[in-house]
This record gives structure tokens, C-alpha cells and sequence, in this order.
């Protein structure tokens, strides 16, 4: 089958090259030529565990191409993937459609012959059926259907994600492009992955549900974390108490400084927006937000508190930036919040993130980028645990006790435990564990 994707990114380039690898022929086009000559220069311009080796295999053997002819790209696919980016809005939270209409547009001119679009980007209810609106008002002889496919993988296990769902999700109107969809899936139906198929507009509103459930049970760990700290108990042994129940499950239980990333607050936000406007009732996604949104802050009052009180002048030795491991991605990382609430309040920021860097330097004033966790703790009043990546779960402590200002460790991950950092002569903060 030939396959375009629209919008080249996180998303848009692990499933296009994933679909090479189901038999597929696959153009990947992104108006962002920087990262399209990068891509047929051989180099991945974003930070993904296992994705270069597809893209270079699959490039090498004429089933993956790159372009910037967006039209061209529409003009050669049987299905056409809109991937591109859907954030929240300036102003009111709700999603930003701009990119997706616009690539409804161009798909519009350019397509030839019966062509499946398939919506892949997190977009709210109803968007599928403007898309095809806006599809008919700029070519009324077009011959297509609108598909809503979303998107579940997650940054740093994307490949294993796209290549062994738990299911996927897929909106159709039509038998004909239901009938495409099983094709283009055909290897993962044959794996038995479950294929979930749903109207249109249940499937749009399916990712969302899964994404506000995964924030508010994050949440809930996290609140169940400082009334862990409120009574003496422990918040790791909670989350195994509860999630052993298969009601409950084990996963997104582990408390921290807030969830963030590219999809939860834009996605919890673009939810709760979508219910005010047909008048319903979600308080749950609303509070998770509110919650959400002062935990970061607080993340930031409870390292300041670890230096005794006052930060000003002190130095903070941040470890990891990015929202989570194995990703370069630091969109509404709570790195983000909790260095400029310390900068507010006067803390020297050194900081270290294994893939996370670059893109910081974007978006963080004033914060010394280091090689190394050693290097970032050198002459360190505090060391923050801010992103569990491996490099950090087998810190020398000796060693960091012989450069830093004090030995102060506040783990904003929980990957120690108190007994063996204390021996080391740490004073040693945690989340929710006594
Ligand atoms: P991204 O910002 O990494 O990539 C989007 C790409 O689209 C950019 O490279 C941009 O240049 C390109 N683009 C924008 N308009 C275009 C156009 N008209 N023609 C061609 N290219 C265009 O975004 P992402 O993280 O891949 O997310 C894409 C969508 O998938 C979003 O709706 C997101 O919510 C959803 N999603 C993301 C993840 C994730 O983990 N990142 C997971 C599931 C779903």
C-alpha cells in the first residue's frame, strides 16, 4: 500500500517508518526543511531508542522517502496520515487546529484518485468531520474518507509501542475505508492486536479519555503521595498495595513532581475545553489540571525548604530536564517550572540531561549547561533528581560528597532509598515515603 504522512515529527516519523516495516511504501513529508534534509542526510532529528536503524534500513531499501513536497507526496498515497502538531491554543487552552485544516487543504488539491485521510494527530471531537467539510469545499470532485486513527505510542518505548499495541483505535463512516484501515494494520491484526473500530467521533474522543484517565491517575498517586507524608507511610508500598489489584493496574503510579510532556496538559486541557462547550460536567479532568498545575510549584518550594529556607545565592544542581527518560522532548517538561520558581527566588541553576539540552537551551535563561552530573554538582548546595534517566540511579556519592557545597539530595523521583544515601552522609529528600 503507499502511505504519505503528513507532519514528519515524534508521531509522524515512527509511524511512518513503522509502516515500511508492515510491507508498506512510505513518504514522510514535513514543510520544516531542515528537518526533511536532515532525514536524507541519514541523521534522525529527534532523540527516539531504536529508530534510527528502521529509518536507515528502510531509507536504504527505497521504502521510506523524505520531502518537503507535501502535494507530491498526497498525490502518489492510497492513505494519507495527518501527524501534525495540535497544541493548545494561545489564550483559551483549547486545541490549536491550524496545522491539521491547513494539511486538509493541501491534501485536497493535491489528491488523485479514492484516498484515505487519516487523521492521526490528538484532535477533539468533531474535527474529522470539519476536516472532510473543508476537503469537499476545496475539491467537490475529490473522491475520499475521513478516517480518525490516534495515536497511543509513548516517547522513548515508541517503537515497541507502534509495532505491539495494546489496540488500535480507528473512526470510520464507510465499509471502503474501514476495508483500507484492515490492510493497512493487516500485520498487527495477524499478531493479534486487538482493532478496535468505532464511529468517527468515538474514536476522537477515545484518545482523549485515555490520556485524561492516565493524568488523573498519575494525580492521584502524586496526592496520595503528601498524605502518605502527612501520616508516616509510604507511597511506593501504596502503589504496589493498590496497583496488584488488576482493577487498578501498576502502571503511572509512580509519584513525582507532576506529570508534563507533550500530550497530557495540552490533551487534559483541550478536554475539559471540549466539555464546557457542549455544556457537560468534568470536574475530574479540570481538578486533575488545577492540582497538577500547583504541584509544580510546589516541587519547587519543597527544594528550597531542603536548602533551609532560602535559596538565594545557592547553587542547584539539576539532574535530567526532559518530562521523562529516553526522549529529547522538553515540551511542558515541570523541569521547566520548578528552575524558573528556584530562579525567581534567586538559586545559581547548573544542569545536566543526557539528551535534553539543546532543546532547553531554548526555552531556560541564565542556566549553566554541564557535561556530567558531576560536573553539574560541583560546588552544588543541592542536587534535584528531576528525570529518573539510568545514568543517575548509581550516582557516586563519594564523589559528589567531595565536590558539592553540601551534601543535600532532594529525589524528585524516588529512585534511592533514605538508608543508602543517608550511610553516604546525605541529607535526603523523597516523595511520599517517610
Ligand atoms: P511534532 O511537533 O513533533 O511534529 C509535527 C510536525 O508537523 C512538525 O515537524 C511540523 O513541521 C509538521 N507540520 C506542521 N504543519 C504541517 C503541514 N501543513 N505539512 C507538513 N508538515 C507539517 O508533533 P508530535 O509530537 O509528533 O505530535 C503530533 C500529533 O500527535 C499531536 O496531535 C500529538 O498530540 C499527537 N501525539 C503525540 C504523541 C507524542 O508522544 N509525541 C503521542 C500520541 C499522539
Amino acid at each position: 500500500m503507499k502511505i504519505s504522512v503528513i507532519g514528519s515529527g515524534y508521531v509522524g516519523l515512527v509511524s511512518g517508518a513503522c509502516f515500511t516495516e508492515f510491507g508498506h511504501s512510505v513518504i514522510c513529508a514535513d514543510l520544516d526543511d531542515r528537518k526533511i534534509e536532515a532525514l536524507n542526510n541519514g541523521r534522525i532529528p529527534i532523540y527516539e531508542p531504536g529508530l534510527e536503524q528502521i529509518v536507515t534500513r528502510n531509507s536504504a531499501a527505497g521504502t521510506l522517502g523524505f520531502t518537503t513536497d507535501v502535494e507530491d507526496a498526497v498525490s502518489k498515497a492510497d492513505v494519507v496520515f495527518i501527524a501534525v502538531g495540535t497544541p493548545s491554543r494561545r489564550g483559551d487552552g483549547h486545541a490549536d487546529l491550524s496545522y491539521v485544516y491547513a494539511a486538509a487543504k493541501t491534501i485536497a488539491k493535491a489528491m488523485t484518485g479514492y484516498t484515505v485521510v487519516v487523521t492521526k494527530s490528538t484532535v477533539p471531537v468533531g474535527t474529522g468531520d470539519e476536516v472532510e467539510r473543508i476537503i469537499r469545499e476545496t475539491n467537490p470532485a475529490a473522491d475520499f474518507s475521513v478516517v480518525s486513527n490516534p495515536e497511543f505510542l509513548r516517547e522513548g518505548a515508541a517503537i515497541e509501542d507502534f509495532k505491539r499495541p495494546d489496540r488500535i483505535v480507528v473512526g470510520v463512516e464507510d465499509e471502503r475505508s474501514r476495508a483500507v484501515m484492515e490492510e493497512v494494520y493487516r500485520p498487527l491484526f495477524l499478531n493479534q492486536s486487538p482493532l478496535v473500530f468505532v464511529n468517527r467521533r468515538t474514536s476522537e474522543l477515545i484518545k482523549y479519555a485515555a490520556n485524561g484517565f492516565l493524568a488523573m491517575k498519575i494525580t492521584f498517586i502524586n496526592e496520595m503521595a503528601d498524605l502518605c507524608e502527612a501520616v508516616g507511610a509510604n507511597v511506593q508500598d501504596v502503589a504496589r498495595g493498590i496497583g496488584l489489584d488488576k482493577r487498578i493496574g501498576p502502571k503511572f503510579l509512580n509519584a513525582g513532581p507532576g506529570y508534563g510532556g507533550s500530550c497530557f496538559p495540552k490533551d487534559t486541557l483541550a478536554l475539559a475545553k471540549t466539555a464546557q462547550d457542549y455544556d457537560t460536567n468534568i470536574r475530574l479532568i479540570e481538578t486533575t489540571i488545577a492540582i497538577n498545575d500547583s504541584r509544580k510549584r510546589a516541587m519547587a518550594r519543597r527544594v528550597i525548604a531542603a536548602c533551609g529556607g532560602d535559596v538565594r545565592g545557592k547553587t542547584i544542581a539539576m539532574l535530567g530536564l526532559t518530562f521523562k527518560p529516553n526522549t529529547d522532548d522538553m515540551r511542558d517538561a515541570p523541569s521547566l517550572f520548578i528552575i524558573q520558581a528556584l530562579q525567581d527566588k534567586g538559586a545559581i541553576i547548573r544542569a545536566y540531561d543526557p539528551e535534553g539540552m539543546e532543546e532547553a537551551k531554548h526555552l531556560l535563561q541564565d542556566v549553566t549547561y554541564c557535561n556530567s552530573a558531576y560536573e553539574a554538582a560541583d560546588g552544588a548546595d543541592a542536587i534535584t533528581i528531576v528525570t529518573e534517566w539510568d545514568v543517575f540511579r548509581a550516582l557516586d556519592f563519594p564523589r559528589l560528597k567531595d565536590i558539592m557545597v553540601q551534601p543535600v539530595l532532594v529525589d524528585l523521583r524516588n529512585i534511592y532509598r533514605h538508608d543508602r544515601v543517608e550511610d553516604e552522609g546525605f541529607t535526603y529528600h523523597s516523595i511520599g515515603r517517610p
